[in-house]
C-alpha cells in the first residue's frame, strides 16, 4: 500500500494553478524530494499533504485512508494526520529550554513525565546533543538549533516526516554535516519522508527518489542517478548538475559510414545510432555533461580556452570555438590556462539527444 497518495491534486490561487493536476504515490519508508525552482509549487504540495492547505481539486490519502477529497468533502485536520514537521526557520520557542521545546508536543499527548524524560534523552542522543537539554535556543549555534528541531520531529514518533528546506539557513559546512545526520536518521527510523528543496545537490545526496517540478507540474520522477544520467527533458537536464550540462544545437550527419553531430562550429564523432531513431536532417540538441569531455593542450587544437575556474577538488574550464561555448570539468588543478588551444574528446556513450521541438529526450 502507498504511504501517501495524491490523485489529480490541483491547488489554484485565483486563476494560477500553483499545483496542477498532480498524481504522486510515495512508498512506505521512501525518502522523496520535491525539487524545483522558486514558485514551482513544492511548498504548496507539502502543505497540502500536511493539511495546512486545502486542494482545489483531487484526492489525498495515506495508508489507504482518505485525508482529503474535494468530491466527498473529507478533510482530516493536520493534528490528526500523525506527521512530523521541520521547516526552514527552526521555529524553536526562544523562551523555552531545549528539553521543553522537544517535550511540548509530547505533553499534549498525555504521556507520563518519566517517559517524556526518557524520550527527550533518547532523541538528544540521536542528534548528538546529549547534555544540552537545559540550554535556551539563543545559547546554541544555528546547526545545533536545527538539530533540536530535528530531535523534536523525531520525538513525535510520526511515521511521516515533512521537511521544507530545513537546511537552507545553515552555512555550507554545517549543511553537509546535517545531510549526513539526516541520511543516517532516515536509515535508522525509516520514516516516510517528503523533503522540499531548490538545491539539487541536497536532492541528489539525500533522496531515494526525486520529483522535479516546474510551474506546478512534474517534469520527471526518478532516483537521483537516473535523473542525473538520463534527464527526461531539457528542463531537468538544465536544472540538475553543476556546472550546467552543455546543450549544443545541431544535427546528425553521416560521412563515409561514420556518424557525427555537427553545427557551424563543432564536429563530434558519435557511436552508430540506433536505427529506429530517425534523427538525421532534424535540428536537435546534444546534451553533454562537463565531466564527459576530455581536454588536452594542443597547438593545433580547435578550441580556445576562454576561462578557467580552479575550485580545489575540481577545475571548471570554459572553451570556445566560433560562437559555441563548452564547459569541461577536470579533477584537481590544471596547468591549462586562458587562451591555450586545446582538443576535446567527447565520450561517445555519454551524449544524449533532445528534440528541439518537444524538448524531450530522444536517446
Ligand atoms: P519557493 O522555493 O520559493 O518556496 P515553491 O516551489 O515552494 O517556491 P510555492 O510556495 O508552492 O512554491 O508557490 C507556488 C506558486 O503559488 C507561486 O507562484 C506562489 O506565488 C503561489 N502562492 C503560494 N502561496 C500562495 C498564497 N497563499 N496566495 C497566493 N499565491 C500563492
Amino acid at each position: 500500500m502507498e504511504k501517501i497518495e495524491l490523485k489529480q491534486i490541483t491547488k489554484k490561487y485565483g486563476k494560477v494553478a500553483a499545483v496542477d493536476n498532480m498524481d504522486l504515490s510515495i512508498k512506505e519508508g521512501e525518502f522523496l524530494t520535491l525539487l524545483g525552482p522558486s514558485g514551482c509549487g513544492k511548498t504548496t504540495t507539502l502543505r497540502m499533504i500536511a493539511g495546512l492547505e486545502e486542494p482545489t481539486h483531487g484526492v489525498l490519502s495515506s495508508d489507504g485512508k482518505v485525508l482529503f477529497s474535494k468530491e466527498t468533502g473529507v478533510y482530516v485536520p493536520p493534528e490528526q494526520r500523525h506527521l512530523g514537521f521541520m521547516f526552514q526557520s527552526y521555529a524553536l520557542w526562544p523562551h523555552m529550554t531545549v528539553r521543553k521545546n522537544i517535550s511540548l508536543g509530547l505533553e499534549t499527548r498525555k504521556i507520563g513525565k518519566d517517559e517524556i524524560n526518557t524520550k527527550v534523552k533518547n532523541v538528544l542522543e540521536k542528534v548528538q546533543l546529549s547534555g544540552y537539554d537545559g540550554r535556551y535556543p539563543s545559547e546554541l549555534s544555528g546547526g545545533q538549533q536545527q538539530r533540536v528541531a530535528l530531535a523534536r520531529m523525531i520525538a513525535a514518533e510520526s511515521s511521516i516526516f515533512l521537511m521544507d528546506e530545513p537546511l537552507s539557513n545553515l552555512d555550507a559546512m554545517l549543511r553537509v554535516d546535517m545531510r549526513f545526520e539526516l541520511k543516517r536518521l532516515h536509515k535508522e527510523l525509516n520514516a516516510t519522508s517528503v523533503y522540499v528543496t531548490h538545491d539539487q545537490v541536497e536532492a541528489l545526496t539525500l533522496s531515494d527518489r526525486i520529483i522535479v517540478m516546474n510551474e506546478g507540474k512534474i517534469m520527471q520522477s526518478a532516483p537521483p542517478e537516473e535523473l542525473y544520467l538520463k534527464p527526461a527533458n531539457l528542463f531537468v537536464a538544465k536544472f540538475v548538475g553543476s556546472p550546467r550540462i552543455n546543450l549544443i544545437e545541431g544535427n546528425i550527419i553521416s560521412e563515409n559510414g561514420n556518424e557525427y553531430f555537427k553545427n557551424r562550429d563543432v564536429l563530434i564523432p558519435l557511436n552508430t545510432l540506433p536505427s529506429d531513431t530517425d534523427l538525421r536532417d532534424k535540428n536537435i540538441i546534444a546534451g553533454i555533461r562537463s565531466e564527459d569531455i576530455g581536454i588536452k593542450k594542443s597547438d593545433s587544437g580547435e578550441y580556445r580556452i576562454y576561462s578557467v575556474l580552479p575550485a580545489g577538488s575540481e577545475t571548471i574550464i570554459n572553451v570556445i570555438k566560433g560562437d559555441t561555448h563548452i564547459t569541461v570539468k577536470v579533477s584537481g588543478f590544471t596547468a591549462l590556462a586562458m587562451d591555450n588551444m586545446v582538443d576535446l574528446d567527447f565520450y561517445k556513450n555519454k551524449i544524449s539527444f533532445y528534440s528541439k521541438e518537444t524538448e524531450n529526450l530522444i536517446c
